[in-house]
């Protein structure tokens, strides 16, 4: 042995010398024990370390050989330490065990167990202790670790969502969750040790009791039973539960134990059932749709379709799941409705609407309105286009019809008016000639004839100027529909500056008054409005009342038009005419009560409506009447 080991102001002395001559064994057994070992003196000095040792602390064997115990130890292992020694010294033991954490040179602790023995020598001195130091971390760690898992697993139990519960093989609740406890509304102490089959869940009705009662027959079977089921909850509300009965076996398959596993899915299956009723009302609505519905893929073919898009095509709905929109779109309207379908999935449109042709399966066509729409994926990929099919043949056939009779309408118009101003055109010529003869005959024979011949040649005379006039009015007015509009713009406030020039002597003569606001000018044809207003101010002036006439024109902008308003203080009509007064030859009064031909206001309301407008009227018997017309903006 080292002289190192002898410490000469110990007291333990190191005089027999078989120790010595034991040196080699002693070497290898200490140096190669698995262990750590210590041989350390009386004050705690470390006097030889082993290998294991210097390899569980982390330090070299020169470092531990200038420590001493002590200082290797956590410090709240010191008492226990000197504790030990004095035992050992005091020969209460001869060997002393312990548990000690021993601090690594890194800084952390190690826990081993400690066996410390009491050398001493022949003459029964002290010599060192023997320390033998056991490395208990993996145990530990073990320990630790089964501790962990124990408390993972509890935790895992208590706080689950899911309701566990633990049953012996004979169905007598073992343990239970805060989740299965907190569904039911019970205590712990209500539920453990009695038979799960009595829990308060089953109370909901006698078949659940049974019901559960066969369930736990299978699961001691060693059957796996799963099923949901309406039970008596908390606070009596009925919850869903979704239950698992799996029985746990041992090596021999005998059931140990039988585990309860439930959710509640109350609301998840709330929640359902409204899901399948809102799935409902839609597919009823779709397949109750008065009109057309269908779902089709991106490339056109009919995914889904309803009675009444069938009924509209002549096809069955299972034929029609074999086919696409275009095998049955009218060749002339293919192009048009794949131009727009391509639009849609390229995102360039969201909707489309067009009116098209299918043709029907017994061959004829079916005019049809179609709006379209898109449905993607959240990535923005088509899904299926929504297809809304409203039948419009009918529609359409009444169109074609309208039409038809517009055209016939225009045609005999233009005759009627090419005939009305032949008509006229053609009787001037002779009518002239009957007036001028007649005229002349008053003029030479008035007085060499008896006296009733003289009232004759008046009567002709006022007939023929008569005819003159009335056919003079039908010429006009069938020239403002026959003539080509030129149309510019035009102050309005110059026309009438004309028509008021023009009619200057009347106007004079009845002492009439007659103002305007500030007039636009707009785009019309100058010639035909000059003539408007003629007939308007003149009916103004002639169908005056006992004052002096008194005409205002007004100037409204709408957000389309102008509304031009000529309004008198003259006799006024009664509403029942105010349609009546715009046909021609339509006069409410006599000529010798007031002249004219009663072409005036027809001849105003073909030259507004040809400006696009419309002319109306309003009045006061007595008070007055205001003529509206209305000329369009461009
Ligand atoms: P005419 O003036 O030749 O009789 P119109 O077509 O111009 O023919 O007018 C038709 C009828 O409308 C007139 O006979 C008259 O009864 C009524 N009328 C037109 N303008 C006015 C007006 N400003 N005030 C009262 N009545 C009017």
């Amino acid at each position: 042995m080292d002289e190192n080991l002898i410490d000469t102001h110990n007291p333990c002395e190191l005089a027999d010398p078989m120790f010595l001559e034991n040196e080699t064994l002693f070497r290898n057994v200490f140096e190669q024990s698995a262990g750590g070992m210590a041989l350390v003196d009386c004050n705690g000095r470390l006097l030889r370390v082993n290998h294991a040792l210097w390899a569980m602390l982390g330090y070299t064997e020169a470092e531990l050989l200038a420590m001493t115990l002590p200082e290797l130890l956590h410090p709240d292992d010191h008492q226990q330490y000197y504790t030990n020694t004095q035992t050992l010294l005091a020969d209460a033991v001869q060997v002393d065990h312990a548990e000690w954490r021993y601090l690594h040179k890194q800084g952390y602790h190690v826990w081993t167990l400690v066996s410390m023995a009491l050398v001493r020598d022949a003459i029964a001195q002290p010599t060192c202790f023997v320390v033998q130091i056991q490395d208990l971390r993996a145990h530990k760690e073990r320990d630790v670790a089964d501790a962990a898992h124990a408390q993972a697993l509890h935790l895992l139990f208590e706080h689950s969502s899911q309701c566990i519960i633990l049953l012996d093989p004979a169905g007598i609740v073992l343990e239970i969750n805060q989740a299965a406890l907190d569904c039911a509304g019970l205590t712990r102490a209500e539920v453990v040790q009695y038979p799960f089959w009595e829990m308060r869940w089953w109370s909901i009705t006698p078949q659940t009791q049974q019901q559960i009662q066969a369930a736990i027959a299978q699961a001691q079977q060693g059957h796996s039973i799963a099923c949901e089921i309406d039970v008596l909850a908390v606070e009596n509300q009925v919850a869903t539960l979704e239950l698992l009965l799996k029985p746990v076996t041992d090596r021999t398959g005998q059931v140990i134990m039988l585990i309860v596993e439930g959710r509640d899915i109350t609301e998840a299956k709330r929640a359902r059932a409204a899901r399948e009723q809102m799935e409902d009302r839609i597919r009823d609505a779709f397949d109750y749709a008065t009109i057309g519905m269908a779902l089709l893929t991106p490339d056109g073919r009919w995914l889904k379709v309803n009675q009444a898009l069938c009924d509209m095509v002549g096809y069955a709905e299972a034929e029609l799941l074999t086919m696409n929109f275009q095998s049955i779109t009218h060749p002339d309207d293919l192009a048009e409705n794949l131009h727009y379908a391509s639009q849609l999935l390229g995102g360039v449109i969201r909707n489309y609407e067009m009116e098209k042709r299918y043709i029907h399966k017994r061959g004829h066509i079916v005019w049809v309105s179609l709006s379209v729409s898109l449905v993607r994926d959240a990535q923005g990929t088509p899904l299926y286009t929504v297809a809304q099919t409203q039948d419009i043949t009918r529609r359409k056939r009444t169109e074609r019809e309208l039409e038809r009779q517009t055209s016939e309408l225009t045609r005999s118009n233009a005759e009627l008016e090419q005939f009305a101003y032949v008509a006229s055109h053609d009787l001037q010529e002779p009518l002239r000639k009957v007036a001028s003869y007649t005229t002349l005959l008053a003029r030479r024979y008035k007085g060499q004839l008896d006296p009733g011949a003289d009232k004759y040649i008046d009567y002709i005379v006022d007939g023929a100027t008569r005819m003159q006039n009335l056919i003079s009015d039908l010429l006009t007015y069938s020239r403002v529909g026959r003539e080509q509009l030129v149309m510019e713009p035009v102050p309005l406030r110059e026309i009438v500056d004309q028509v008021l020039s023009d009619i200057g002597a009347t106007v004079r003569e009845s002492e009439a008054v007659i103002t305007y606001d500030v007039l636009p000018t707009v785009s019309v044809n100058r010639q035909q409005i000059g003539q408007l207003f003629q007939n308007l101010i003149a009916n103004a002036l002639k169908f005056h009342g006992h004052a002096p006439p008194r005409i205002h024109i007004t100037a409204e902008l709408r957000s389309d038009a102008w509304i031009i308003g000529v309004r008198d203080n003259g006799i006024g009509i009664e509403p029942q005419y105010a349609e009546r007064i715009f046909a021609v030859f339509q006069r409410l009064h006599s000529r010798t009560e007031y002249p004219g031909t009663g072409i005036g206001l027809a001849i105003c309301k073909k030259i507004v409506e040809r400006h696009g407008g419309s002319i109306w009227m309003d009045s006061e018997p007595g008070q007055g009447s205001t003529f509206y017309f209305s000329l369009p903006l461009p």
